[in-house]
């Protein structure tokens, strides 16, 4: 059918229905072809073209300086964690991580094979809560300083830049918040994520690293998680998931045409805003766990029927929402409640829909 469901899903998310229409005109024929770009080499001048138009979308969108390379691996976000430690822990034999969630907490696990890890702070007492910088244990040798821009499974978003006096490289993961915000890529030394939430389909991995930084992995580190080689290799070094990147190519090229990181971050802004005053308004039968000032714009936990949840009312909710074709709305398992993921592809009238059910819904049970 021609309308689509409402998918509000963690990830893989919501595609833009333009996108995919694209893909679906090419896919028995890419550009004349005959064939699927599923069925050409990677070494073809066609997923040449493709590799190089990707990267090139991904620079012009974040504004990345010359001095940092544009990669593309696999493996997933979590094979990032384990890639970030293997390429830069040696430099010091130690790194720095501040851990405010599900996927900071993983990736500090994963770099504690490595090297020596320090954990910056204690886990607060309360999800989402930061201590004062002033109670931070920076070490000033520690290889890079890490955390995870957007807690896609809590809903907690890191406010700005980490307090970093050393002037340690920062290393982050915006598997669900890259392009959903401006960044000062120079401020960084590595940016990575899973592509699979704002910018793509699920296989390809993003990594936006310094130039300074390549050239001193573990000797134990794969060559298919080696920043180094994939750099020398432009991403071709061994074969990549073409499909991937080809769709991933083409999400870039819709934002560049939807007001660039810039449109994107202006109705991100827009579609959380109208989401969380829906749960603000409620009158508690609605609530958000986390910190007005630690809030996700981009995954939206929220509770239904009191702060700490009534697990039928949440039951009924779902299979109400369902009814309506709005999908994926199911907190993740290990912290329950819901979640409404508001990825680029989601659009304010999208949110404004499951506002309206989500008020009918209360009226309805009170
Ligand atoms: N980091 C973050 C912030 C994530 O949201 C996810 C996936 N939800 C991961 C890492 C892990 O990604 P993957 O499943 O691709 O390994």
């Amino acid at each position: 059918s021609s309308s689509s469901a409402l998918n509000f899903g963690a990830g893989p998310a919501k595609l833009p229905r333009e996108v995919l229409e694209e893909v679906q005109n090419e896919l028995l024929s890419y550009n004349k072809s005959g064939m699927s770009i599923m069925e050409m080499s990677h070494r073809s001048p066609e997923y040449s073209k493709i590799n190089t138009d990707a990267q090139a979308a991904i620079r012009e969108l974040l504004n990345v300086p010359d001095n940092y390379m544009v990669l593309f691996m696999q493996g997933g976000g979590v094979g990032g964690f384990a890639a970030v430690a293997m390429n830069l822990i040696n430099r010091t034999g130690t790194a720095d991580y501040i851990v405010t969630g599900t996927w900071s907490a993983s990736a500090a696990k994963e770099a504690a094979k490595y090297g020596k890890v320090n954990i910056v702070f204690p886990k607060p007492e309360k999800l989402g809560d930061i201590p004062e910088t002033s109670t931070w244990n920076l070490n000033p040798d520690a290889s890079y300083l890490y955390y995870c821009d957007n807690e896609t499974v809590d809903g907690i978003e890191f406010p700005n830049m980490p307090y970093n006096p050393h002037d340690v490289p920062i290393v982050t993961d915006m598997s669900s918040s890259i392009m959903t915000k401006k960044v000062d890529v120079s401020k960084f030394g590595v940016i990575f994520g899973g592509a699979q939430k704002n910018i793509g389909p699920a296989g390809v991995v993003f990594v936006i690293i310094r130039e300074d930084l390549l050239g001193k992995p573990m000797d134990i580190c794969p060559s298919i998680l080696n920043f180094t080689h994939i750099y020398k290799a432009n991403s071709v070094h061994n074969t990549p998931a073409t499909l991937s990147v080809y769709i991933m190519e083409k999400v870039l090229q819709w934002i560049k045409k939807n007001g660039g990181v810039e449109g994107m971050e202006k109705q991100s802004l827009e579609k959380s805003v109208f989401l969380y005053k829906a749960i603000e308004n409620s009158n508690g039968f609605y609530s958000s766990p986390i910190d007005k000032k630690m809030r996700s714009r981009i995954n939206v936990p929220f509770r239904v029927g009191g702060p700490n949840g009534d697990e039928s009312l949440e039951a009924k909710f779902l299979e109400e929402a369902e009814k309506l074709r709005m999908y994926q709305l199911k907190g993740h398992r290990t912290v329950g409640g819901m979640r409404a993921s508001l990825y680029n592809a989601v659009t304010l009238k999208e949110v404004k829909l499951l506002v309206e059910f989500m008020e009918e819904f209360q009226n309805y049970t009170l």
